[in-house]
C-alpha cells in the first residue's frame, strides 16, 4: 500500500497533487511520502513482533535523504551504514549512536576511527584484515569496538548478479567455513568485542527459500562457535526483502519474512537486527518527470522523451529494471511507447514497447517505486546536475534536496593557472 493515488484523475502523493510540485519545485523531482514510510517502518516491524525486541537498522544507501532518515529515526529506527558519509547523516538525522551498525568491505582507517569516535553500536567487520586493522585503532586509542563477523554463506539469492551478495564468488563477508577460525583469531584480540555475527546474502529477494538457507547456515555457525566457548550475543540477518515494481506482482510480505525468521532462529538465544532498505523506501517514492517531446521516427512506436534520466534514475541502465510508468493525468486510451530521457547513450532507456498511458508534450509522468535506490544514485552525466527531492506530509510539501545545478557544479572546478 502507498499513498500515490489518483483522485479526480489527477494522481496525487497523499493530498498534495504532483502537479503542484511540478509547478513549484520543477522537475524532475523526487517526491517522497511521509506516510507510506511511516506505514512500511511499521509494517516491518509488527512483522518481527514473534521475535524478542529485535533492532531494525533503516540501510541508509537505499535513500540517504536527511528527512527521510528523520521520518525513520522517529519510527525508532537505527541506521546501517556503509561510509562515513552516511554514518554522518545517521548521526545528523539524531540516530542514536547504539543504534548504528557498519557495514562494507572498504571501510578505511579514517572511517574505522569516525565509527569509534561516534561509539557506534557494531562494526560489521568483512575480513580478517579488517578485524585486524580496527584492533590496532582501537586499542591504540584506548577504546572498544563492538564488532560482528559478516559471513559469506555461499547462497544463491535468486536476484540480479550485480545486487547479490552472498555467493562464494562475491566480495562480501568472509567464507562461512573459515568463520570459526576467524571469529576466535579476532576475539582474542584486545580492542574487539566479537559477539556476534551477520550476513546479507542480496537485494530485491523475490522468494525467502534462500534467506531461510542462510540464516540456516548462520545458526549452525552459532552453535559451532558456541561450542568452541566463544560468546555470541548478536546476529544481524541484514535486508533484503524485494518490492513489487509491477501492479499486481506479490513478494513475500514482511509479516511472512517475520514468520520465517521467527521459526529458523528459535532457541538462538541472540538480540537479532534487522537492515531493511528497498522494502520501506521503495513503494514510498516516485519520480516526477515532464514529457519533452514525443518523437515518432518511423511507424513503430513513438519515443517518449521526458526531462529524467539515466543519471535520476540509473536502475534501469544499470540492472534492466522494471519501473512502473503511469500519467499524472491520464487520459484517453492506453498506447504502446518506447520512454527514453535526453542523454546521449542508448542505455538512457526506461523502456521499449511498453504499454502505458499516452503521453504528449508537456505531460507530467511518474516512475513508481522509486524511494529506494533512486536519487542516492544520482549523478550529473550529460552535465544535468543534481536531481531535486520533495517530502509529502498530508497536505503539505517541502524541498528535502535542493536541485543542484549543472553550473554549481562546473563552479567547483578550474583550469590551472599553466594551462592559460
Ligand atoms: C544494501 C544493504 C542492505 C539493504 O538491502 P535492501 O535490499 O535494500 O533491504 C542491508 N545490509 C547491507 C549490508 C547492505 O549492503
Amino acid at each position: 500500500m502507498n499513498h500515490f493515488q489518483l483522485r479526480d484523475g489527477v494522481l496525487h502523493c497523499e493530498d498534495v497533487p504532483l502537479p503542484a510540485i511540478a509547478a513549484e519545485v520543477g522537475t524532475p523531482v523526487y517526491v517522497y511520502s511521509r506516510a507510506t514510510l511511516q506505514r512500511h517502518a511499521r509494517v516491518f516491524r509488527e512483522g518481527l513482533s514473534a521475535l524478542d525486541d529485535p533492532q531494525i537498522h533503516f540501510a541508509v544507501k537505499s535513500n540517504p535523504n536527511l528527512a527521510v532518515l528523520k521520518v525513520l529515526q522517529q519510527e525508532g529506527y537505527g541506521a546501517d551504514v556503509v561510509s562515513g558519509g552516511e554514518l554522518a547523516r545517521a548521526l545528523a538525522a539524531d540516530m542514536a549512536p547504539e543504534k548504528i551498525v557498519f557495514s562494507g568491505v572498504g571501510k578505511t582507517d579514517a572511517e574505522l576511527m569516525q565509527g569509534l569516535d561516534a561509539d557506534i553500536g557494531q562494526f560489521n567487520l568483512e575480513s580478517e584484515e579488517e578485524g585486524r586493522e580496527l584492533a590496532d585503532i582501537a586499542a591504540q586509542n584506548g577504546k572498544v569496538a563492538r564488532c560482528a563477523l559478516r559471513v559469506n554463506p555461499d547462497v544463491d539469492a535468486g536476484t540480479h548478479e550485480k545486487i547479490s551478495t552472498g555467493k562464494a564468488e562475491n566480495k562480501f563477508g568472509v567464507p562461512i567455513n573459515r568463520a570459526a577460525e576467524i571469529y576466535a583469531m579476532l576475539a582474542a584480540l584486545p580492542g574487539l568485542d566479537m559477539r556476534g555475527i551477520a550476513v546479507h546474502i542480496g537485494s530485491q529477494l523475490a522468494n525467502l527459500e534462500p534467506l531461510e538457507t542462510a540464516f540456516g547456515k548462520v545458526g549452525a555457525l552459532i552453535a559451532e562457535l558456541r561450542g568452541a566457548g566463544q560468546s555470541v550475543t548478536h546476529a544481524d540477518l541484514g535486508g533484503g526483502l524485494g518490492v513489487p515494481y509491477k501492479a499486481g506482482e506479490t513478494l513475500p510480505s514482511p509479516a511472512e519474512y517475520g514468520a520465517m525468521v521467527a521459526r529458523v532462529t528459535k532457541g538462538w538465544n541472540v538480540a537479532l537486527a534487522f537492515e531493511p532498505g528497498r522494502v520501506i523506501a521503495g513503494n514510498a517514492g516516485v519520480l516526477l518527470t515532464k514529457v519533452i517531446r514525443v518523437k515518432r521516427s518511423s511507424n513503430a512506436s513513438p519515443f517518449v522523451v521526458v526531462d529524467a534520466a539515466m543519471n535520476d534514475l540509473a536502475r534501469p541502465a544499470m540492472y534492466g529494471a522494471w519501473h512502473d510508468i503511469d500519467a499524472v493525468e491520464p487520459k484517453g486510451p492506453r498506447s504502446v511507447s518506447h520512454i527514453v530521457g535526453p542523454i546521449c547513450e542508448t542505455g538512457d532507456t526506461f523502456a521499449m514497447n511498453r504499454e502505458m498511458d499516452t503521453l504528449a508534450s508537456g505531460d507530467l509522468a511518474v516512475f513508481r517505486t522509486a524511494g529506494a535506490y533512486g536519487a542516492t544514485m544520482a549523478s550529473s552525466y550529460n552535465s544535468r546536475g543534481f536531481v531535486a527531492e520533495v517530502l509529502v506530509d498530508g497536505d503539505k510539501f517541502a524541498v528535502v534536496a535542493d536541485r543542484l545545478l549543472a553550473g554549481a557544479i562546473m563552479d567547483a572546478e578550474r583550469i590551472p593557472d599553466w594551462l592559460v
